[in-house]
């Protein structure tokens, strides 16, 4: 539990690696947004906040949408106060190879990591500065040093590092941080997608995952949420700019 309770937006916060997120984070003392498409979606993991005793709101938001975003902020300042945490999480996959790769799988994918990633920190500048406090934390992935069928994902989850380092340094002198965290294999509703688009069955998918990750098993949610708790926390405002790959190995 920190000292300062804050408030954070965590996007893609109905399931998986946002989900276990927003919990840990309102675990850790902090009032927690659940931004997600659908916002009736996200109303178990505020359920879930407010009976353990904490504060959350439920808030339906398309992360590509300006003006969406603007008003989702709005909502969230209003409900719970000035945001000074964010976790830029939504994400979607698009797979193909290069050459059966459509170009609206390419935009659809760079739209909804990238795009919605500067939308939301650029409206949580202005709070944090404010604050003279703020922690970013986007989500990269392993993709970023390139993977087979990722043409779009691997280039939106390079482009959040140098979008991360990029906030640290025009952001660093308000007290605010911005870290990269880039996820190996996580076992969340995407990786089942992927597992069914190849037709494996998903346990066979992980574990032939897992055999080749140095600490032999597949991650989960929780292993990024404590990541995240790390660069979140008070005692952390020395590291920014940072991608800490959490794979299990140094890369999976
Ligand atoms: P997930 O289970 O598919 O959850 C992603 C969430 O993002 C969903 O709730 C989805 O909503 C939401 N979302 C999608 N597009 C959105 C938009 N435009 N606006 C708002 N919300 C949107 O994915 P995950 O596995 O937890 O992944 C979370 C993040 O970690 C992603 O950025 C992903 O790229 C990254 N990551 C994951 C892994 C892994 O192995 N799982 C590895 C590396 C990195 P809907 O349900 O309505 O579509």
């Amino acid at each position: 539990m920190n000292d300062t309770q804050r408030v954070a937006i965590v996007t893609g916060a109905a399931r998986g690696i946002g989900a276990a997120v927003a919990r840990r984070l309102a675990t850790d003392g902090h009032a927690v947004a659940v931004l997600d498409l659908d916002e009736a979606a996200c109303g178990a993991v505020v359920a879930e906040i407010e009976a353990a005793g904490g504060r959350g709101l439920a808030v339906g938001v398309d992360v590509t949408d300006e003006e969406g975003v603007t008003e989702a902020v709005r909502r969230v300042t209003e409900a719970l106060g000035a945001p000074t945490m964010l976790v830029n999480n939504a994400g979607i996959i698009r797979d193909n190879v290069l050459l059966k790769m459509s170009a609206d799988d390419w935009d659809s994918v760079v739209a909804v990591h990238l795009r919605g990633a500067f939308l939301l920190s650029r409206a949580v500048a202005a709070p944090m500065r404010e604050a003279g406090f703020g922690r970013i934390v986007n989500l990269s992935s392993t993709s970023a040093l390139g993977n087979r069928g990722q043409a779009n994902y691997s280039a939106a989850k390079a482009g959040i590092q140098g979008l991360t380092k990029t906030l640290a340094i025009e952001l660093g002198r308000y007290g605010v941080t911005a870290n990269a965290i880039a996820p190996g294999f996580i076992e969340t509703d995407m990786t089942a997608a992927t597992a069914a688009r190849v037709g494996m069955d998903f346990e066979e998918f992980k574990q032939a995952a897992a055999s080749q990750i140095p600490v032999a098993r597949t991650g989960r949610p929780d292993d990024i949420a404590h990541a995240v708790s790390f660069f979140a926390s008070e005692g952390a405002g020395f590291v920014s700019g940072q991608v800490l790959y959490v794979a299990g190995g140094p890369r999976a």
